[in-house]
């Protein structure tokens, strides 16, 4: 079920204890390890491993501290940590515990304790991962779902108020899709979904634009540090990516094939605006695309706007 070797941060301030852990664990994982509790707290944010092996004693921030710290912020919180200590007193392990580790191993090391309740701490993250992967995916067409553009969105609109950098976002819906169920029945129009989704997903060609299905026979393009020049250009290119699949739809009014309307926003995010403003507007695009007769684009600017360009 997964295929890529699980990663592992051991932070123990003795390099013999962490050389040893190394060893019994470099034949399975990806293994690190730092005798610095400050390194190891900056290395885990930078890489999140999968599992983290943590002493207890160490100088600067001690196990507890640490994993504290890890349990408190949202982006290392489910990382598994499991104490390796020479504290062996049921408080200890309590304490241990009650600060959010997962289990608990004391020394002095012995290699096959270490490597089964590492595997169960492995597995424990993976499942977790792999939760998470799906009910951010859109089951039927593969494509990121609308929780996800949805935490997205927020996400980027803050990096782009940091960067100072226009955000753009792109509306997608397909014409007359009613009118394909009717015809071709429910289970061909699913099939039309599948195929109009893996086109569009071909169209960014950035590594942080994201493509969701944003509910029904619609779907959304966040595109990062894009301008609004760029926007009109990407709008129409996915226009043309399901229009040139030539999915045959004799019963729509504007062509032979499924098209998409197509409406585009573009803002450089600041207090003035906010992420549900930019969605409206695309959505305004997106409907004045609809009544000026569909399988056309419009995109717009959320500030002052240079007008609406229109392609069709
Ligand atoms: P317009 O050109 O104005 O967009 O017309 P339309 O028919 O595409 O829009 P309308 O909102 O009237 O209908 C959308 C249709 O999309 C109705 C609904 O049954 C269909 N639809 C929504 N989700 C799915 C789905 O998951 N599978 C299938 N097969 N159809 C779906
Ligand atoms: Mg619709
Ligand atoms: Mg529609």
């Amino acid at each position: 079920m997964f295929d890529t070797m699980g990663s592992i941060l051991i932070i123990d301030d003795e390099s013999v204890i962490t050389d040893l852990l190394k060893e019994i664990l470099e034949e399975d994982y990806t293994v690190e390890s730092t005798t610095s509790s400050v390194d190891g707290l900056a290395r885990v944010r930078a890489k999140l491993p999968d599992v983290i092996l943590l002493d207890i004693n160490m100088p600067e921030i001690n196990g507890y501290e640490l994993c504290r710290l890890l349990k408190s912020d949202s982006e290392t919180r489910n990382i598994p940590i499991i104490f390796i200590t020479a504290l062996s007193t049921p408080e200890n392990e309590t304490l241990g515990l009650e600060t959010g580790a997962a289990d608990y191993i004391v020394k002095p090391i012995n290699p096959s304790i270490v490597m089964a309740r590492v595997k169960n701490q492995m597995e424990v993250k993976k499942q977790r991962d792999y939760l998470e992967q799906l009910s951010s995916i859109d089951s039927m067409t593969g494509v990121y779902n609308r929780r996800y553009f949805d935490e997205c969105l927020d996400r980027e609109w803050r990096r782009c108020q940091r960067s100072q950098s226009a955000l753009s976002l792109v509306l997608m819906d397909i014409d007359y899709f009613k009118a394909y169920n009717d015809r071709y029945g429910h289970v061909a129009g699913d099939d039309c979904l599948k195929v109009v989704a893996g086109k569009l997903q071909q169209v960014p060609q950035r590594g942080g634009d994201v493509l969701a299905r944003f509910g029904g026979e619609e779907f959304v393009a966040i595109l990062p540090d894009t301008p609004y020049e760029f926007v009109q250009f990407m709008a129409e290119k996915f226009r043309r990516a399901v229009e040139e699949a030539a999915i045959a739809h004799v019963s729509s009014k504007v062509s032979d094939v499924v098209t998409v309307c197509v409406g585009g926003a573009t803002v450089k995010p600041d207090n003035k605006f906010s992420p549900l403003e930019l969605l409206q507007l695309a959505d305004k695009m997106l409907y004045k695309a609809k009544s000026e007769g569909r399988n056309r684009t419009y995109t717009s600017c959320l500030d002052t706007s240079p007008g609406e360009a229109a392609a069709e």
